[in-house]
């Protein structure tokens, strides 16, 4: 789900919600079309 760019920097390459392929979508614009719930978040973003 996560390929790894040197030693720190990570890149979602597949929505964790839906499975999609993000490489070559802007990943932020796709996650924003998920709720925070959807990521198993509540409603303020703090991981259950
Ligand atoms: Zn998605």
């Amino acid at each position: 789900m996560i390929e790894r760019f040197g030693h720190d920097k990570i890149r979602l390459v597949e929505c964790p919600v839906c499975g999609r392929d993000l490489r070559d979508k802007k990943v932020s614009f796709h996650v924003e079309s998920h709720t925070p719930t959807d990521f198993g978040l509540s409603p303020k973003g703090v991981i259950q």
